[in-house]
């Protein structure tokens, strides 16, 4: 059971949705902040998401970019970044990375990350320790306040969503984000919001998402105001 939000640390949470193997998993979104608070009591489950590797050199992979550094949290993914990129790889949990040689960057980028992590104000802050000044912080994460979550919601709400889940299943996700909730968490950590997207990888969708922000997946930008 959660109290407290993650974010803003307020106790007005309202049960918004369950879900889950057995519907055993509560979603709380908070009244202050808008954060979608899972409770964590059977545990995340973050193996999933470890060893795959999307290669940007891959035409079907709609996202071609370029890094200088990278961080991964396997071995396995990160050898093949290594391999296919040629730029160096920091195998590291950057929640724990102290920075020896206090390097900073222009950029940092977490894609599809943010959720996954409990303690989404150390991200922040911990990508504010390798920003340089006025340098961007680029984050990729679902969208609660889109059309499909809504839809989502309804359907669990009413027990009509019945996706087969494992003996074991755990739920990945920690926190959940929309454009008010992603702007507290900014404010709190030193960062200015400088872009906010929704987007799809399908272009026609992707033109329509441009002119109504309600695709269930975003994208923001943020300036490192110190
Ligand atoms: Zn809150």
């Amino acid at each position: 059971m959660i109290s407290n939000c993650r974010l803003c640390g307020g106790d007005d949470l309202r049960l918004w949705m369950r879900g889950g193997r057995n519907v055993n998993l509560d979603y709380f979104k908070c009244g202050t902040c808008s954060l979608w608070n899972y409770d964590l009591d059977c545990g995340p489950d973050q193996r999933q998401y470890t060893e795959v590797y999307a290669s940007p050199k891959d035409a079907s992979n709609k996202f071609i970019e370029h890094w200088q550094a990278s961080w991964e949290l396997s071995d396995k993914a990160a050898r093949a970044v290594a391999e296919d990129q040629g730029i160096d790889v920091i195998v590291a949990n950057f929640l724990e990375y102290d920075n020896p040689d206090k390097e900073t960057y222009d950029v940092v980028i977490l894609r599809h990350v943010l959720e996954h992590l409990p303690d989404s104000i150390l991200a922040m802050n911990k990508i504010g320790d390798l920003l340089k000044d006025n340098g961007l912080a680029l984050l990729e994460f679902p969208n609660t306040r889109s059309m499909s979550y809504s839809v989502k919601r309804v359907l669990k709400n009413r027990g009509l969503r019945n996706k087969k889940y494992s003996e074991d299943w755990r739920p990945g996700h920690c926190n959940e984000f929309c454009r008010q909730s992603f702007e507290y968490l900014l404010n709190k950590t030193g960062f200015e919001m400088v872009v906010w997207q929704t987007y799809s990888n399908k272009p026609v969708a992707n033109a329509f998402y441009r002119l109504f922000p309600i695709a269930s997946k975003a994208r923001a930008g943020a300036e490192n105001s110190g």
